[in-house]
């Protein structure tokens, strides 16, 4: 028994001593890998576990990997880890659940299916979780190959590995955190130190706690500095403080404004756009974090950028007004107006132009047609223009006119319009409607050949004319001649008549006289009639010559000064005989202040001589009136013979001037005469300067005037 107790005794012992072997090892090791290595060796010698693989997950990772291995060969180590994703692996159940498993040796495909892939390959294993009191989870696993049952004293082991490595883990995540902060901290720097805008933070007071590089040479110098870089840097201080204490800030926790602060460097003036907000930081406190944007080259730009744009909005205003003067300008030339850009498509056209190559709305097809050709005769035009060197070019262009759908033939002048550089910026063509020009040119042609035809037949007509000309003026000459020769004629006649006929008067008086001696009163009846006949044949005779005379323009004229009273006393007293003979009153009323005439005074009485003596043998009962009187108007003497007698219709009182008229020619008229007598008295009167004019009535009488100027012929 005593044996007993002391055997049992002496395995305690040892049992404690392995513990305590085992947790000596475990504290004086650190790394993860050896502290494994230590406690497989125990598991190794202690609990006759001969072959054993510790795995980990270390913190962050989503494998498990091998931190040490028992009597498995290294080879077949290296390739081996689990990934925690892969959930059909029993392993990763085992983890998860923090469930032992035993997994008996594999002896089919089957079996193999059922169990994991690890080094133990088809040997029979055990998988114990490793893993802290408090977690769910385990961070590890110890497989154990073998088949018999595992010993009890694997629990303590399991527990106590667990936590040296659950603190060995801690204690890498606690360096890693550290190095990881270290790593962030020195890349923050780097990041701000970057950025060449100042950032930096300022706790409430507004003391600096972080600048960047850029904001400490704005904020910060030392005492080695110059006073005037240690001026600016605390002038630049307060600027800042100000800026941030204002109430802005306070009020929304953030803002954007303009602070302007001095260069430490050169002392130049620096505008920068402050952004500020304020952070909360629940073990520092509140602070403030502040960028600094340089802003001082973009204010100058973007002062220079809207000066660019004044300006530009200036010259587009200019360049607007420029078209649209330009637009009024064409709009108001009647002509089609074109403008092509240097492509030749058109660019602007006025409205006489839309109307030749734009299609108005509800066009018919016809008239789409011909808006489609005249552009096409156009585009052409200006496509040979744009091929050319030539600056203008003149053409004729066959358009139509789509309204009207008649012909258009047009003139087109093109010019090219080129920019400073010499290139070609557009084409202008003025189109210049010709049928106008051509209908002018057609309607002048008509008239000119009117014009021909016209001048021909007045050529042919004064050709004619020339010729009935020149038959007028033979039978003038042959008239002229042939009343020559009559007029000598009649002179020849009347003075061969007139010199027997005095000789037969001069007897018949000498006979009358007694010369001969007494004669019987019936002979000298007979000899009365012959004197009478005489005398009017000699009368006829005279007048003939008169007229003659008048006619061959031998009729001489002899002017003197003579008194009218004179005049008309001889004339009345010469016919005295024939008015006691017609028992008729003649009075005579002469003017008092009648001034003398100038005229040819045998004229002159011939003209009365005839009126008086008409007067009486036209008046068979009443008076017969002679008055001569002066009218001052004129100043010309009027002689009127006026009479009560039979008087003369008014169709016939003109040609009772005519040569040999009388009005009554019938063979039984009942008075004498030539009917020369008034043609007689008509032309003396001309060749005085003056005429004569008749007023009658038929049956209430008639009245002759001879009216001649007061001064008489010159
Ligand atoms: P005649 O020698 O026939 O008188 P005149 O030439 O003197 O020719 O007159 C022409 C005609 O005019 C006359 O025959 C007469 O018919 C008409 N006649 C002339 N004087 C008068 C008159 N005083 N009263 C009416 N008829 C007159």
């Amino acid at each position: 028994m005593r044996v007993a107790v002391e055997g049992a005794i002496g395995e305690e012992n040892e049992l404690l001593a392995a513990r305590v072997r085992l947790l000596e090892g475990l504290v004086s090791r650190t790394e993860l890998a050896d502290c494994t290595q230590h406690a497989l060796q125990w598991l190794g010698g202690t609990l006759t576990l001969s072959r054993s693989i510790c795995l980990v997950r270390l913190l962050g990772e989503q494998s498990l990997i091998v931190t040490g291995a028992h009597g498995i060969p290294g080879s077949s180590l290296s390739s081996f880890s689990v990934s925690v994703d892969d959930w059909a692996n029993p392993l990763v159940t085992a983890l998860s659940h923090r469930k032992q498993t035993f997994f008996p040796a594999a002896h089919s495909a089957a079996d193999r299916r059922r169990r994991p892939s690890t080094p133990f390959e088809d040997a029979a294993f055990y998988v114990v979780p490793l893993g802290s009191e408090i977690a769910d989870e385990a961070f590890g696993l110890l497989l154990v190959g073998g088949t018999g049952p595992l010993p009890s004293e694997l629990r303590w082991f399991t527990t106590i590995f667990s936590q040296k490595l659950d603190q060995i883990l801690r204690s890498q995540a606690l360096v890693e955190g550290d190095r990881r902060q270290g790593r962030e901290r020195s890349l923050l720097y780097n990041i701000i130190n970057a950025v060449t805008d100042p950032i930096l933070l300022t706790d409430t007071e507004g003391r600096l706690l972080i600048a960047n590089s850029r904001a400490l040479t704005l904020f910060t110098a030392s005492e080695e500095e110059s006073e005037g870089r240690r001026g600016a840097v605390r002038m630049n201080n307060m600027l800042l403080s100000s800026a941030l204490s204002s109430k802005a800030i306070e009020e929304t926790g953030a803002a954007r404004r303009e602070l302007l602060l001095v260069n430490p460097v050169d002392g130049s003036d620096l505008v920068f756009e402050l952004l500020s907000t304020v952070t909360e930081d629940s073990r520092q406190g509140s602070g403030v974090v502040s960028i600094l944007r340089n802003v001082t080259d973009l204010r100058r730009a973007s002062e220079e950028i809207e000066e660019g744009y004044r300006k530009m909005r200036l010259a587009e205003a200019q360049s607007r007004a420029e078209s649209d003067r330009l637009n009024l300008i064409i709009d108001s030339v009647a002509d089609p107006i074109v403008v092509t850009d240097a492509a030749g498509a058109t660019s602007l056209m006025n409205e006489p132009a839309e109307r030749l190559f734009t299609i108005p709305p509800n066009a018919s097809a016809i008239e789409q047609r011909w808006v489609q050709a005249n552009d096409a005769h156009f585009s052409s035009f200006i496509a040979g223009m744009l091929v050319s060197a030539d600056q203008r070019r003149i053409g004729e262009i066959g358009l139509v006119d789509p309204r009207a759908g008649e012909a258009m033939p047009v003139e087109a002048i093109a010019g090219k319009i080129l920019s400073d550089h010499g290139e070609l910026t557009a084409v202008v063509t003025i189109l210049h409607d010709r049928r106008e020009a051509l209908e002018k040119a057609h309607l002048y042609e008509q008239l000119k050949q009117a014009s021909d035809e016209l001048e021909r037949k007045v050529l042919a007509a004064t050709g004619d004319i020339a010729q009935q000309n020149e038959l007028l003026r033979r039978q003038a000459i042959e008239l002229e001649q042939a009343s020559a020769l009559k007029t000598q004629f009649l002179a020849n006649m009347s003075h061969e008549f007139r010199t027997p006929l005095n000789a037969m008067l001069g007897y018949t008086s000498m006979l009358l006289q007694g010369v001969a001696g007494n004669i019987e009163p019936s002979i000298r009846r007979q000899l009365l009639r012959i004197e009478s006949n005489g005398r009017h044949l000699l009368t006829i005779i005279n007048e003939i010559l008169d007229i003659s005379r008048i006619e061959a323009g031998r009729m001489p004229l002899q002017i003197s000064r003579f008194k009218i009273p004179e005049l008309v006393g001889e004339v009345k007293a010469e016919l005295e005989p024939i008015i006691m003979r017609s028992k008729l009153t003649v009075t005579m009323q002469i003017d008092r202040d009648l001034p003398p005439v100038s005229s040819d005074r045998q004229k002159v009485k011939q003209i009365l001589l005839n009126l008086l003596s008409n007067a009486l043998k036209f008046t068979h009962h009443g008076s017969v009136a002679i008055v001569a009187r002066r009218d001052a108007r004129d100043r010309t003497l009027q002689l009127s013979v006026a009479d009560t007698g039979i008087g003369i219709a008014s169709a016939d009182q003109d040609r009772v001037f005519e040569d040999f008229r009388q009005l009554d020619n019938s063979p039984t008229r009942a008075y004498g005469g030539t009917g020369l007598g008034l043609s007689i008295c008509r032309r003396l009167a001309q060749m005085l300067d003056g005429r004569i004019s008749l007023e009658s009535a038929v049956g209430r009488g008639s009245t002759f005037t001879l009216t001649l100027p007061l001064k008489g012929r010159r």
